[in-house]
């Protein structure tokens, strides 16, 4: 992994406009990993990989403490807490198998995990049902009772939860959840983390920030926005405290 230009950011907030969490990530790890990672190979990663990933690449951009702000359930406080990257990368989260095996009620399924092609795919979906339909069809390769083959759609209910179950067992990653702890009430709960869509809303704060920066630098001095984006950050300060009212 490499560390992307302020100018190369901005190209992929850019292109990042309209799509759904699952391209904005794609779009965030094409512009970070290397030559060859293609972008089909970072689509099919595992989400916990990818996941842990855009951590990696949150940490590089802009630090590695991630202040989360969430409301208390139990009493609506406002609830801060601070976490650092590595705390969220769990150990594991390269190791997870390629093909898994599921058996109960004598019917054995074997499935992969979820990537970012499925969570695309799964984008138009009219509702949970569905969803949970297209992903078995998707991830599931086989399911026999006996020598009998079944549809994964067709599986039993009980059956598809605890596929459902397995694979989030199995990529931890995937299904992070923070600790939280009201300060008012004591109440303790694990909200679900999701960093593709948190370093977005990062992303763009920083976007519409360095836009700023280069309107104050390109009025006053008439330089190109790339001359701009190329200066270094300190230099870039620098130059705006000069021109400060
Ligand atoms: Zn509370």
């Amino acid at each position: 992994m490499h560390t992307p230009t302020p100018a190369q950011l901005l190209q992929v907030w850019e292109r990042g406009g309209d799509p759904s969490a699952a391209a904005r990530g794609l779009l965030l790890l094409g512009c970070s990993c290397d030559d060859e990672s293609s972008v089909e190979a970072l689509a099919a990663l595992p989400l916990g990989r990818r996941d842990a990933l855009l951590l990696e690449l949150r940490e590089r951009l802009f630090g590695a403490a991630i202040d989360a702000v969430a409301t208390c359930p139990h009493c609506a406080a406002t609830v801060e807490a601070t976490f650092r990257c590595d705390d969220l990368r769990l150990p594991d989260a390269d190791a997870a198998a390629s093909t898994l095996e599921h058996a109960a009620r004598g019917i054995r399924v074997q499935f992969r995990l979820p990537d970012s092609r499925d969570l695309l795919a799964l984008e138009n979906c009219g509702d949970a049902e569905a969803a949970r339909a297209l992903l078995l069809d998707r991830c599931v390769f086989d399911a026999r009772f006996g020598d009998e083959a079944h549809e994964p759609r067709s599986l039993p209910h009980e059956l598809q939860a605890e596929i459902a179950q397995a694979m989030a067992q199995a990529d931890p990653q995937a299904d992070l959840q923070l600790a939280f702890r009201c300060p008012d009430c004591d109440h303790e709960w694990q909200p679900l983390f999701d960093i593709a869509r948190f370093l977005w809303q990062e992303l763009h704060a920083w976007a519409l920030h360095m836009l700023r920066e280069v309107d104050t630098l390109a009025a006053t001095y008439h330089w190109a926005e790339a001359d701009i984006l190329a200066l270094s950050p300190r230099r870039r300060q620098a130059y705006l405290e000069l021109c400060a009212p």
